[in-house]
Protein backbone atom coordinates (compact mmCIF):
# COMPACT_ATOMS: atom_id res chain seq x y z
CA UNK A 1 0.00 0.00 0.00
CA UNK A 2 1.47 2.90 -1.06
CA UNK A 3 1.82 5.72 1.84
CA UNK A 4 0.94 9.15 0.29
CA UNK A 5 1.89 10.58 3.83
CA UNK A 6 5.48 9.94 3.02
CA UNK A 7 5.79 12.08 0.01
CA UNK A 8 7.59 15.40 0.17
CA UNK A 9 6.08 18.88 -0.74
CA UNK A 10 6.19 20.18 -3.77
CA UNK A 11 4.65 23.13 -3.92
CA UNK A 12 3.63 24.65 -6.99
CA UNK A 13 3.41 27.80 -9.17
CA UNK A 14 0.05 28.50 -7.70
CA UNK A 15 1.12 27.70 -4.24
CA UNK A 16 -1.13 24.02 -4.32
CA UNK A 17 1.09 21.57 -2.70
CA UNK A 18 1.37 18.97 -5.19
CA UNK A 19 1.92 15.76 -3.00
CA UNK A 20 -1.89 16.70 -2.26
CA UNK A 21 -3.09 15.77 -5.16
CA UNK A 22 -4.50 12.35 -6.89
CA UNK A 23 -2.93 12.78 -10.09
CA UNK A 24 0.64 13.35 -8.56
CA UNK A 25 0.40 10.31 -6.12
CA UNK A 26 -0.94 7.89 -9.03
CA UNK A 27 1.74 9.30 -11.02
CA UNK A 28 4.49 9.09 -8.31
CA UNK A 29 3.65 5.25 -7.00
CA UNK A 30 3.04 4.80 -10.62
CA UNK A 31 -0.54 3.55 -9.37
CA UNK A 32 -3.25 1.86 -11.84
CA UNK A 33 -5.54 1.83 -9.47
CA UNK A 34 -5.27 5.34 -8.01
CA UNK A 35 -5.57 6.34 -12.10
CA UNK A 36 -8.67 4.88 -12.09
CA UNK A 37 -9.94 6.26 -9.23
CA UNK A 38 -9.25 9.78 -10.18
CA UNK A 39 -11.19 9.30 -13.75
CA UNK A 40 -13.84 7.78 -11.90
CA UNK A 41 -14.01 10.50 -9.33
CA UNK A 42 -13.75 13.26 -12.51
CA UNK A 43 -16.66 11.04 -14.72
CA UNK A 44 -18.96 11.32 -11.63
CA UNK A 45 -18.42 15.11 -10.51
CA UNK A 46 -17.92 16.91 -14.09
CA UNK A 47 -19.03 14.04 -16.36
CA UNK A 48 -15.69 14.09 -18.12
CA UNK A 49 -14.61 10.90 -19.47
CA UNK A 50 -10.82 10.54 -18.94
CA UNK A 51 -8.59 7.45 -19.92
CA UNK A 52 -6.66 6.40 -16.74
CA UNK A 53 -3.87 5.94 -18.42
CA UNK A 54 -3.61 9.61 -19.55
CA UNK A 55 -3.69 10.63 -15.69
CA UNK A 56 0.10 11.31 -15.26
CA UNK A 57 1.87 14.17 -13.68
CA UNK A 58 5.01 14.43 -11.92
CA UNK A 59 4.67 17.88 -10.65
CA UNK A 60 3.57 21.22 -11.60
CA UNK A 61 7.53 22.10 -11.52
CA UNK A 62 8.27 19.27 -14.18
CA UNK A 63 8.04 20.23 -17.34
CA UNK A 64 7.11 16.52 -18.81
CA UNK A 65 2.99 17.21 -19.59
CA UNK A 66 0.05 17.18 -17.61
CA UNK A 67 -3.70 16.25 -16.94
CA UNK A 68 -6.71 18.57 -17.07
CA UNK A 69 -6.54 21.86 -16.02
CA UNK A 70 -2.86 22.04 -15.28
CA UNK A 71 -2.12 21.18 -18.77
CA UNK A 72 -3.33 25.04 -20.02
CA UNK A 73 -2.63 26.36 -16.71
CA UNK A 74 -2.60 30.34 -17.06
CA UNK A 75 -0.49 30.98 -13.83
CA UNK A 76 2.20 28.19 -14.37
CA UNK A 77 3.18 30.07 -17.34
CA UNK A 78 2.42 33.46 -16.10
CA UNK A 79 5.18 32.64 -13.41
CA UNK A 80 7.55 31.23 -15.44
CA UNK A 81 7.52 33.96 -18.12
CA UNK A 82 8.36 36.32 -15.23
CA UNK A 83 10.87 33.93 -13.80
CA UNK A 84 9.14 33.55 -10.05
CA UNK A 85 9.36 30.93 -7.77
CA UNK A 86 6.02 30.53 -7.46
CA UNK A 87 3.19 33.76 -7.26
CA UNK A 88 4.31 35.02 -3.54
CA UNK A 89 7.34 36.43 -5.51
CA UNK A 90 5.01 38.61 -7.20
CA UNK A 91 4.26 42.63 -7.39
CA UNK A 92 0.86 41.64 -8.74
CA UNK A 93 0.30 38.94 -6.33
CA UNK A 94 -3.71 38.25 -5.66
CA UNK A 95 -4.42 39.00 -9.16
CA UNK A 96 -7.36 38.10 -11.22
CA UNK A 97 -5.50 35.05 -12.87
CA UNK A 98 -4.52 33.71 -9.71
CA UNK A 99 -7.70 34.32 -8.52
CA UNK A 100 -9.60 31.99 -10.63
CA UNK A 101 -6.91 29.27 -10.71
CA UNK A 102 -7.33 28.71 -6.80
CA UNK A 103 -11.48 28.89 -6.95
CA UNK A 104 -10.95 26.36 -10.01
CA UNK A 105 -8.91 23.99 -7.39
CA UNK A 106 -11.74 24.58 -4.63
CA UNK A 107 -14.55 23.42 -6.65
CA UNK A 108 -12.27 20.14 -7.84
CA UNK A 109 -11.70 19.72 -4.04
CA UNK A 110 -7.95 20.51 -4.25
CA UNK A 111 -7.44 23.62 -2.13
CA UNK A 112 -10.02 23.31 0.68
CA UNK A 113 -7.78 20.01 1.36
CA UNK A 114 -5.36 20.93 4.85
CA UNK A 115 -2.40 19.12 2.76
CA UNK A 116 -3.10 21.15 -0.44
CA UNK A 117 -4.37 24.53 0.67
CA UNK A 118 -2.78 26.98 -1.87
CA UNK A 119 -3.80 29.84 -0.89
CA UNK A 120 -2.32 29.19 2.60
CA UNK A 121 1.29 28.34 0.86
CA UNK A 122 1.19 31.46 -0.60
CA UNK A 123 0.58 33.25 2.16
CA UNK A 124 3.15 31.34 4.28
CA UNK A 125 5.97 32.43 1.87
CA UNK A 126 5.31 35.77 1.79
CA UNK A 127 5.26 35.71 5.28
CA UNK A 128 8.36 33.70 5.61
CA UNK A 129 9.87 36.40 3.03
CA UNK A 130 8.44 39.80 4.85
CA UNK A 131 6.45 40.49 1.71
CA UNK A 132 3.08 40.49 4.05
S1 LIG B 1 -2.96 25.00 -11.34
FE1 LIG B 1 -1.20 25.73 -12.55
S2 LIG B 1 0.28 26.57 -11.14
FE2 LIG B 1 -1.18 25.28 -10.00
S3 LIG B 1 -0.35 23.21 -9.92
FE3 LIG B 1 -1.58 23.26 -11.74
S4 LIG B 1 -0.18 23.92 -13.39
FE4 LIG B 1 0.78 24.39 -11.46
S1 LIG C 1 0.54 38.07 -12.36
FE1 LIG C 1 -0.72 36.72 -11.08
S2 LIG C 1 -0.53 34.69 -12.01
FE2 LIG C 1 1.14 35.92 -12.81
S3 LIG C 1 2.87 35.51 -11.44
FE3 LIG C 1 1.82 37.32 -10.68
S4 LIG C 1 0.36 36.60 -9.14
FE4 LIG C 1 1.00 34.81 -10.38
Amino acid sequence: MNDVTQLDSHVAYCGLDCSGCEVYQATTFDDDDLRQKYADKVLEQFKVKVEPATVNCFGCKDERPKTGYCAMCEVRKCTTDKGLENCAFCEYYGCEKLQKVHKAMISVGKAVDGVASAHLNLEAIRQENGLA
